[in-house]
């Protein structure tokens, strides 16, 4: 099913996002953390695309499981700057094969040694048309509440997320973010600017304190002081910290739903017991419980 359709029907959703292995690393946890998650139903499930030669395949592999074996509706990740115009046509067409009907497109951090400018794509518009050459897929592009961090401007981002949009985006996911003020400010800026598609908050429940803090120091994430506290105060006791994690990104979410956000993606980072304990504190939320 597209993902366009689904959003279109439901009053939330709920989506998951795994990342395949590594290369030369084994295949079956992540595929046994796949059917887990699948089980509690989300309304689709997306595959992140990652960077190194032959991992795409593996995105692939496991959005074709998602999809065709456990009857889950998959997104595969696709990303551009590292490929030649003929690898991306190739994967599109592997992605077609496989009955996979929707791809977030992507054009991917700029790996070390790499100029962009001798790239066949420069930015995720580029490849989001070349989708649409390849047939009639369902195309989600992402977006950063906080901006991208190469951005010289907020406003400028929003503007390249405009013209990225009207390239043929269907829907947007956002970049993960602790503080839904920044999001609802984002909403306000972006529906003022004309860009009417349906945006999915991306939730990254906290499970790693340490790792967390790198990563927003990198992508230049807002922590607010409720959130600091919480990762002074549990960092470094892991059973806690997984427990903090799991009631932050609920309270987010509930917060999110209440606020009439429609989309609510969570970054499961490949633990199903994670994503298990949110939906089960959402389960009347959710209406899957009455
Ligand atoms: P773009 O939309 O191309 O934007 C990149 C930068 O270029 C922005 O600063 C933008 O403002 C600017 N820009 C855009 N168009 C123009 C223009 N015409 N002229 C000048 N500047 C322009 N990475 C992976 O490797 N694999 C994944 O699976 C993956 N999944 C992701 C999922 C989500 C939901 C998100 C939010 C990110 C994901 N990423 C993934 C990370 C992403 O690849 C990086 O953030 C990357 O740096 C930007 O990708 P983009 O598609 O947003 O780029």
């Amino acid at each position: 099913m597209k993902i366009r359709d689904i959003l279109n029907c439901k009053e939330v959703t709920v989506s998951y996002e795994v990342f395949p292995p590594k290369k030369d690393v084994p295949f079956e946890p992540i595929i046994e953390a796949v059917d887990r998650l699948c089980q509690s139903k989300p309304d689709f499930m997306s595959v992140t695309y990652g960077a190194g030669g032959g991992v795409g395949h593996n995105t692939i592999k496991i959005a074709e499981h998602v999809q065709n074996d456990l009857n889950v509706t998959s997104l595969a990740h696709l990303t551009c700057i590292s490929s030649t115009k003929q690898q991306v046509a190739d994967t599109i067409e592997e992605i077609k094969a496989a009955g996979i009907e929707n791809i977030l497109a992507l054009r991917g951090d700029i790996p070390e040694g790499c100029n962009p400018l001798k790239s066949d794509y420069k930015y995720a518009s580029e490849l989001v048309t070349e989708i649409k050459k390849h047939g009639d897929f369902c195309i989600g592009a992402a977006c950063y509440p906080e901006g991208h961090i190469e951005c010289t401007s907020k406003e400028s981002d929003i503007t390249y997320l405009k013209q990225k949009v009207e390239s043929g985006v269907d829907f947007l996911t956002t970049q993960m973010f602790f503080d839904n003020n920044v999001l609802y400010n984002y909403l306000y800026r972006i529906r003022e600017r004309g860009i009417t598609v349906p945006v999915i908050a991306g939730i990254m429940p906290v499970t790693n304190g340490k790792q967390i803090a790198r990563i927003c120091q990198l992508s230049g994430t807002y922590l607010p002081t409720r959130f600091k506290a919480i990762l002074d105060k549990f960092g470094d006791n892991p059973s806690a910290m997984k427990q903090a994690g799991i009631a932050y990104a609920t309270d987010q979410i509930i917060d999110l739903i209440a606020n009439g956000v429609k989309g609510i993606h969570i970054y499961t980072m490949n633990k199903p017991d994670v994503a298990e304990s949110i939906r089960s504190n959402l389960s009347y939320i959710l209406g899957e419980k009455k």
